[in-house]
């Protein structure tokens, strides 16, 4: 039998509702590809054009009763049907990072060279484990490590890996250093005839230093890495919720004391809700006195090293031996985009693993794989976002944009303090703000009145879909939170969103006043 021409079977492939290999990604369907991703992007330009706040305000019940009645066994065999659907159950209750009123969590709005480059990579859907999957990818993601890196000033040993997001960074991170510490304890056994030490037999002595006010992924990284989530010593915080180094030298000693292993120490460069930036040169100097691993989050932070105006305030990061940065937070990258690296690109040997079948050992002196520093194997080229961004804006648009966020922080600050019905608690230096709705006519009001007055503010703007905020605590009491990222807004829409606070905290002390006042 003749195999038929494959060109000419598809001389018009038919855009939507076609036979199955019509839909795959190849050069016959190139004009059906180029036109159902153009569909896509063009629906969601429309929802641009008419959504006007970050949310609808949709409850999960009611998405959820449309959601369960699709039929995932009958499909709509219409690409144009489908994408009415996800229209109704996606796009248009989607809450919008891009927003001016959506001041929540870390979440930035996109740069467009991003998205460029997120279309191109997941088309080609190169993978970054080896080189006989991704090739000029692979030196791509490098070159950009090599430059973030530079930039944090890490020096020419250094070396890392785009990761999926700082959660995994920082998991990565700490498996380096818990290998690390194995080794030495494996080296330093004595006698050394003994049965090799195992790594079950020293994972209880390994602790793990931070401030309170550190990201709770250290914790579960702990838990992960087989330490128990209390082998993490929280430090204490000053009053700018920046981790106190006597008090970390205090506890490094009290851990040597006991005859337990500080495994490392790490320090926020950006804590997620103060945006305080822990003293990072005091406690590189206590870490190198007693040769513990310094580890830097900066998952929220590292974007300031694309900041003219306010790189300075990473000084010390450059003593760390790893750092976590999150594209996806302060360098206006879509998730996933994340970046694990250490000073010292040996140390990523210790989460190597040889499978023959990927990385046979001849062949990986020879050509580059990413899989030799990675702990997934299967990775994206998140990486391609970034590159796109760097080659088209540079890493000044990115900065200012930083610097934008961090100014408009400061004006909302001075609009906060001056407020008599608000309570701020620490002037930001990045772009958060943690306050609490607290009006003088509340005075009366008791600590837990006033939390659930907050969480209620909170839960009812929400509701409304007119802004997103977060909330947050703070010595067991709620706070509101505005995050920040947005170049975007102004100091009016940030006021708009307190006017909103007063409104929907008037209300809801109202029924307690007519109480007051029966
Ligand atoms: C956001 C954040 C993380 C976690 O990063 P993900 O990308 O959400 O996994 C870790 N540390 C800090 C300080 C963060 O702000």
């Amino acid at each position: 039998m003749r195999t038929p021409d494959r060109g000419a079977s598809v001389t018009h492939p038919p855009v939507f509702g076609a036979p199955a290999r019509s839909h795959l990604f190849n050069e016959d369907n190139r004009d059906h590809y180029v036109h159902a991703v153009t569909r896509g992007v063009a629906a969601v330009g429309e929802q641009l054009a008419t959504t006007r706040q970050p949310f609808t305000g949709i409850t999960p019940a009611e998405l959820g009763l449309e959601v369960e009645v699709v039929d995932l066994d009958s499909p709509l065999g219409d690409g144009e049907a489908a994408l009415a659907e996800v229209e109704r159950l996606y796009l248009r209750h989607a809450v919008y990072f891009h927003d001016v009123k959506y001041a929540a969590h870390l979440n930035c709005p996109v740069v467009i060279p991003a998205l460029v480059g997120e279309a191109v990579l997941s088309a080609v859907n190169s993978s970054m484990d080896t080189w006989d999957q991704s090739a000029g990818a692979t030196l791509m993601e490098r070159h950009l490590i090599e430059w973030t890196a530079g930039r944090l000033g890490l020096g020419p040993a250094a070396d890392g890996v785009f990761t999926s997001g700082g959660s995994q960074s920082n998991l990565q991170a700490l498996l380096i250093a818990r290998n690390r510490a194995f080794a030495r304890a494996q080296a330093h056994q004595t006698p050394a005839t003994d049965a090799p030490i195992r790594l079950p037999e020293v994972l209880s002595r390994l602790r793990i230093f931070t401030s309170a006010a550190s990201h709770f992924s250290i914790r579960t990284s702990a838990s992960t890495l087989g330490l128990g989530f209390d082998a993490v010593v929280a430090i204490a915080t000053d009053d700018a919720q920046r981790l106190d180094p006597a008090a970390l030298a205090a506890a490094i000693a009290d851990c040597l004391a006991a005859g337990l292993v500080p495994m490392a120490v790490v320090a926020t460069a950006g804590t997620t809700d103060f945006g305080s930036i822990d003293p990072l040169s005091q406690i590189a100097g206590i870490c190198a006195l007693h040769d513990v691993w310094l580890h830097v989050d900066a998952a929220y932070g590292g974007g300031l090293i694309t900041s003219r105006r306010h790189a300075g305030l990473l000084e010390g990061i450059e003593r760390a031996d790893s750092v976590t940065l999150d594209y996806h937070k302060t360098f206006f990258q879509p998730v996933s985009s994340s970046a694990v690296i250490v000073r010292d690109g040996a140390m990523l040997g210790h989460v190597t693993h040889h499978a023959d079948y990927l990385n046979p050992r001849s062949a990986s002196l020879l050509v580059p794989n990413q899989v030799d520093k990675s702990i997934q194997t299967t990775r994206r080229f998140d990486a391609l976002k970034l590159w796109f961004t760097l080659r088209t804006m540079g890493a000044d648009a990115i900065g200012e944009m930083l610097d934008e966020v961090i100014d408009l922080a400061g004006r909302v600050y001075a609009v906060l303090r001056a407020a008599p019905d608000f309570e701020v608690v620490v002037e930001p230096v990045l772009s958060t703000l943690v306050f609490r709705y607290w009006p003088p006519s509340g005075d009366d009001l008791s600590q837990s009145q006033l939390d659930d007055l907050n969480v209620g503010i909170r839960r009812d703007i929400f509701a409304s879909g007119e802004a997103v905020i977060a909330g947050t605590t703070v010595a067991g009491r709620h706070y509101l939170k505005f995050t920040l990222l947005n170049p975007h807004t102004t100091l009016a829409d940030l006021e708009h969103i307190l006017a909103l606070i007063r409104l929907h905290g008037g209300r809801l002390l109202a029924p307690t006043r007519a109480v007051a006042h029966v």
